[in-house]
């Protein structure tokens, strides 16, 4: 953050939350690394002096090398490596995993026609013929599978909200999916590939292929068997507002996970941590309360809305952390948060960390509900002014008669009003909500003059 002001209030960047390293890749080298592998299989087939096959014949070689590339990529982009989400995020990695998967349909269906494109003229029924052939080819049929499956996943992703299937059933099928085509994908290229007799194409295929198998190992086998070994255990269960919960688990037999105030985890309660039930769920505790970690809940479907009836002393199991909601390596002279409903439950987290840490600089935090009985830890907010030079504004949409605060929604006219007009550029937003509030809020503030950089966020909802 080369462009921030110094802290004219001294001394606005101390505590262990400012200072705690952000674990994983630098951004520009994981895209370095990116577009070395997607071109390797093409630099390599054009260092090895492969003659040319004709521009239709070159195309179609070309796409599905580079699409299949970037299709065992692909595992890697999961959200569960930390080495790669730690600095750009889980929720823009997954992005990226969604968006460059149709790239990679596209690239992978065109394959079998470019390939027919020659046959075209001067009778098309050649093409025809060929295509034919190659759909009916046994020699071909690892590749058909693969192609067919590609088809499926990616829509069965794409729309997955849509389907009549649970989550967990989708995200098993869309691994092993995967897996599939990984493999049917490796046999066609070093069986009938043009160049699949080339060693050092065989070798990068098999290398790539290799990572891609081994990262679905870690992340269905390995993870889980660390969890196993490292269990936590619910030690409270309580309704902190109408249908939100607060869970707390503790580690049983090692230290919690060691975090920075904001981030989320996957916890997995009372099932088998090979049985992938988990969800994702953002801290609202804070390091110094380890051996506890604490999530803020909202009933909100399957899973949650029976969350409350989940036992005192059940086991649990959590993976984690992710996410880059938090203060670490940033720097600022003031805070302001906007929470919307549980989206709290990040920001209560590092705001008790400020309170912990004593922090001087100025912090606004606007946060909106529907109705009052919603509101989370009104107390705890209400007492922060004690400690922290805090500016708290509750909203609500509905609220009772006699209501003081602010009526509505974080309307660009709220916020102005909130911050009194004022939006700092070496401040630092944090915005966490409903994604509709989550867009207006951001878009309000970039319409103020905030750098986007200064804008920090976390959705609750990846697609
Ligand atoms: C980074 C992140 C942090 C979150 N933090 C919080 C939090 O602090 N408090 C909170 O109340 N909610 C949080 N959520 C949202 C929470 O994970 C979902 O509300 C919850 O998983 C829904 O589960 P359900 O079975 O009750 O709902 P369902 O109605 O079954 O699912 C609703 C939708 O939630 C998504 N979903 C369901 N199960 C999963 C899963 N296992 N993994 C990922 N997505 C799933 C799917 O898109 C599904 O369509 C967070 C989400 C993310 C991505």
């Amino acid at each position: 953050m080369r462009n921030d002001r110094q802290p004219d209030r001294p001394p606005l960047t101390t505590g262990a939350g400012w200072h705690r390293r952000r674990r994983g890749l630098a951004p520009w080298l994981l895209i370095g690394l990116y577009v070395v592998i997607g071109l390797a299989p093409l630099a390599i087939t054009w260092l090895r002096g492969h003659p040319r096959q004709g521009l239709a014949h070159d195309l179609s070689s070309g796409l599905v090398m580079v699409g299949f590339a970037m299709m065992l990529m692909q595992f890697l982009l999961s959200g569960r490596f930390r080495d790669i989400t730690g600095r750009v995020g889980a929720d823009i990695t997954i992005l990226f995993h969604q968006l460059i998967a149709w790239t990679i349909l596209a690239f992978v269906l065109l394959h079998p026609f470019l390939y027919a494109v020659p046959g075209l003229w001067p009778d098309p029924a050649q093409a025809v013929a060929t295509l034919r052939g190659m759909f009916g080819s046994d020699a071909l049929r690892s590749g058909g599978i693969a192609w067919w499956l590609l088809i499926l996943l990616v829509p069965m992703a794409m729309w997955r909200d849509r389907l009549p299937i649970r989550y967990e059933i989708w995200r098993l099928s869309h691994g092993l999916g995967a897996a599939v085509i990984a493999l049917a994908g490796l046999h066609h290229t070093l069986t009938v590939g043009t160049y699949s007799a080339d060693p050092w194409l065989a070798g990068f295929w098999v290398v790539l292929a290799g990572l891609a198998v081994a990262s679905l190992v870690h992340v269905y086998v390995l993870k889980p068997l660390r969890q196993f070994r490292h269990p936590y255990r619910l030690v409270s269960n309580r309704e902190v507002a109408d249908r939100i919960w607060e869970i707390q688990v503790e580690a049983e037999r090692r230290p919690a996970i060691n975090f920075a105030a904001g981030q989320f985890i996957w916890l997995n309660l009372g099932h088998s941590p090979f049985r992938l039930v988990e969800h994702p769920f953002s801290l609202s505790s804070t390091p110094a309360d380890r051996p506890r970690l604490a999530v803020t809940v909202r009933e909100s479907g399957d899973f949650t809305n029976r969350i409350g009836e989940i036992p005192v002393g059940t086991r649990a199991y959590v993976d984690g952390p992710y996410g880059t909601f938090t203060l670490a390596r940033r720097r600022a002279s003031g805070l302001a948060f906007f929470a919307g409903g549980v989206g709290l439950g990040p920001i209560i987290g590092l705001l008790r960390e400020l309170v912990q840490e004593q922090y001087r600089g100025p912090v606004h935090l606007l946060y909106g509900n529907r109705v009052e009985t919603q509101i989370l830890y009104r107390d705890e907010l209400e007492a922060m002014g004690k400690t922290l030079d805090f500016r708290l504004q509750l909203i609500l949409s509905e609220p009772p008669e006699g209501w003081r605060g602010p009526a509505g929604e974080l309307t660009p006219e709220v916020i102005d009003a909130c911050l009194d007009g004022r939006f700092p550029k070496d401040w630092l937003y944090f915005v966490c909500g409903p994604v509709p509030m989550m867009e207006s809020v951001e878009a309000t503030l970039l319409a103020r003059g905030v750098p986007a950089r200064r804008i920090v966020s976390e959705r609750f909802k990846y697609s």
